[in-house]
């Protein structure tokens, strides 16, 4: 039958004798199905409608004026890294990031293995060559140990990366003192991926500081949203000024739009950046509540067998961005597919810890150095529910379906 003939009436059914009326029991009463629970949903302060609003009266519908800049001013309150440009995105950021530092085909990037795909694709996309180095298993991020090792050999084969881009894993810092130490004694300059880890510190100091730039995401699943943007920070006052001017089409002061080279449309738009200050206050608050959501699976999940947890050495302070169990099967635990297949089935949303860029198929001729550690984390590690505004009721949900898969 084509679609445009209408269907044919059914045909009546043969009049039957009457039934013998029998009741079936009455069914059970279903539950009602619970809210799914997802995995890092936004949430709203409440001052959002306002701040559009403020902005909206403002005039400034673009990517440019008072919001964004107020924006970026208080993006550098929160970080203390100084100079912020607001970006479209986090991979808009590390995008402009690889332009700064200079990034040409054939050159290589070396980056943490154990990482979403978008630390490196904009190099990638450049021409590098990347090269995927193993995570320290007291962070899982990149191993400065390792680093130093492969730094050395670089030099003496004198074939130094253009960059080194560690990343600040789930919301925990990488060890970005030692990093930048070592890569200060080879002149290699370090673009910090802190997409995830607003918030988040080492001793003391914001995640991502220190390194030459930083890059940071406020996609809707991070901690801080503007629906979509990122920012590119440093304390280098030039190299973001330059990126302000890419980011901007690279247009040089003349009437009629004069260019030394090609740009990006890449700026945060204006109404955006006020969603974000309305959001940016509410960060502590929000650290602290993903942290108590941490510690709340902790307590509840703790004592099962095999069971363990993303660790935070004793100079890191984690935003706890997303919480991560790991289901040790030698040890006893259940398989962390059956875990988070039957998280799914009672409307539990759950992620595998990234599958290590050595492992994906686009990187399958990319060098590396190690990655054992990373593919074991891959395998055991699962990423729980972990927003800001999920409720002890909901995350009680989750211990008792990931017990009952556990025989807890
Ligand atoms: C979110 C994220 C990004 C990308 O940020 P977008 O704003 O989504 O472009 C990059 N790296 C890491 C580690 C992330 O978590």
């Amino acid at each position: 039958m084509s679609l445009g003939q209408a269907a044919s009436p059914a045909a009546a059914p043969p009049a039957a004798a009457a039934p013998v009326l029998r009741f079936p029991p009455a069914p059970a009463p279903r539950p009602r199905p619970a809210a799914p629970i997802l995995l890092s949903p936004p949430e709203l302060t409440g001052g959002e409608l306002a701040a559009l609003r403020e902005v909206l009266d403002s005039g400034w519908i673009a990517p440019a004026g008072p919001a964004p800049a107020a924006f970026e001013a208080a993006l550098a309150a929160a970080t203390g890294i100084p100079h912020q440009l607001a970006t479209t995105s986090g991979t808009a950021a590390l995008h402009l990031g690889y332009r700064l530092l200079g990034v040409e085909p054939g050159d290589e990037v070396w980056t943490s293995t154990l990482t979403f795909v978008a630390t490196i694709a904009p190099a990638v996309q450049m021409g590098a060559v990347p090269r995927f180095l193993d995570v320290a298993p007291e962070s899982w991020t990149l191993d400065p140990g390792l680093l130093e090792r492969e730094l050395a050999r670089a030099a003496r084969r004198g074939r130094l990366p253009r960059a080194v881009v560690p990343v600040d894993l789930f919301g925990q810092s990488c060890d970005l003192d030692a990093i930048a130490a070592l890569c200060d004694r080879w002149g290699v300059p370090v673009l910090c991926d802190s997409a995830a880890a607003l918030g988040a510190s080492r001793r003391g100091r914001h995640a991502g500081q220190g390194a030459r730039l930083a890059a940071f995401s406020f996609n809707g699943n991070k901690i801080v949203t503007t629906d979509g943007g990122g920012a590119l920070a440093s304390d280098d006052a030039a190299l973001i000024a330059r990126a302000r001017h890419l980011a901007a089409q690279a247009k040089e002061p003349a009437a009629h739009y004069q260019h030394e080279v090609t740009g990006y449309a890449y700026g945060l738009s204006a109404v955006l950046a006020g969603l974000g200050l309305a959001q940016l206050p509410a960060l502590g608050a929000r650290v602290a509540a993903r942290r108590a959501v941490f510690e709340r699976y902790r307590a509840g999940l703790g004592a099962l067998p095999g069971l363990g947890f993303m660790p935070e050495p004793g100079w890191s302070r984690a935003n706890r961005w997303l919480s991560v169990a790991l289901f040790r099967r030698p040890a006893g635990a259940p398989d962390r597919e059956a875990v988070r297949r039957a998280l799914a089935a009672a409307g539990i949303e759950s992620r595998p810890v990234w599958k290590p860029l050595h492992l994906q198929p686009v990187f399958r001729a990319a060098p590396r150095a190690g990655g054992a550690v990373a593919a074991g984390l891959f395998a055991e590690g699962l990423c729980l529910p972990s927003g800001s505004g999920l409720g002890p009721a909901q995350q009680d949900r989750v211990v008792a379906a990931i017990r009952q898969v556990a025989g807890g």
